[in-house]
């Protein structure tokens, strides 16, 4: 079996992990931006639908394997599974190609609890019961996402967690919820960003003059590094255009590895400015992977 892409980000390696890929609509991908133009680049099939990947970059140093985010997972209904075209999941079968498994994982850290990123916490049994699917790990998650996801009365927000007690009750005893930025272990820290749900938060790794962002969903594929290309979803497309330009603009001067959530055809890139421009200079291009 293939290995999973990885580099290194001085004493630390970022091996990226794919839970395969799944479609979605064009339109709630990229929020005000006319189709005639998305579509140049994301092409979509009879369902207004793009290919989109879910990319999860698993961070290793030492005995220490902190997962960033856990797709879709394999706890979709049947409806559900052909609305967004994806079946059992891929997580853990990468997971075995790099010879580890879902025990291995120290440490998990959730961007947010949309059920793109959340579902893969839990697995669905033979039986039908759900339990976690990453025995051994430290959860860590914003609270006020926690809170607003659990307590929102407001019927947009209420939709898009409707599944969060689902994926959080086998897992409640693992949780660690975090407020603002924290080091999770020394060079390795979570950082609020908002914008795209209020505690949306970004994984960044330091070490040695070398670094790496997560940067989940306020930067969902490449083609999102452009300002106002930003998914319908946000909450504060403002707050993502401003978040985005601060370390997009720390990733060119600083030579950072970066990371996508969704890109279809590259799990991590370094870019440049191109007259005004961001543009990719090197990319890690995404397993062709199985289509589940
Ligand atoms: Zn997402």
């Amino acid at each position: 079996m293939a290995q999973p892409a990885r580099i290194q980000v001085g004493e630390f390696t970022v091996v990226f992990l794919s839970d395969g890929i799944w479609r979605n609509d064009g339109g709630c991908m990229f929020g005000v931006v006319p189709r005639e133009l998305w579509q140049r680049e994301h092409q979509p099939d009879d369902k207004n639908r793009i290919r989109l990947n879910l990319i999860c970059p698993l961070i290793l140093k030492n005995n220490d394997a902190i997962l960033v985010d856990t797709g879709i997972g394999n706890r979709l209904k049947d409806v559900e599974r052909k609305i967004f075209d994806h079946g059992d999941g891929y997580l853990i079968t990468c997971l075995q190609q790099l010879g580890m498994e879902a025990g291995d994982i120290t440490h998990l850290v959730l961007s947010h609890l949309h059920f793109d990123h959340c579902g893969g916490l839990v697995r669905r049994q033979p039986t039908g019961e759900l339990v976690s699917a990453f025995p051994r790990a430290r959860i860590f998650l914003q609270k006020g996402e926690f809170e607003v996801a659990q307590n929102s009365t407001n019927e947009r927000l209420r939709a898009a967690y409707r599944h969060v007690r689902e994926c959080l009750a086998p897992v409640a005893a693992m949780l660690e919820l975090i407020d603002g930025d924290v080091e999770v272990l020394p060079g390795l820290t979570a950082i609020v960003t908002g914008g795209h749900t209020e505690r949306h938060q970004v994984v960044q790794v330091n070490s040695l003059g070398q670094t790496f962002m997560h940067l989940a969903d306020i930067v969902p594929t490449a083609s999102h590094m452009r300002g106002p290309w930003n998914q319908a979803y946000d909450l504060d497309p403002l707050r993502t255009m401003d978040q985005k330009a601060r370390y997009l603009g720390r990733a060119v001067t600083g030579q950072w590895w970066i990371s996508f959530a969704h890109d279809p055809w590259a799990y991590a890139a370094r870019i440049v400015n191109d007259n005004g421009k961001l543009v990719v200079a090197e990319s890690v291009p995404a397993a062709p992977g199985p289509d589940q």
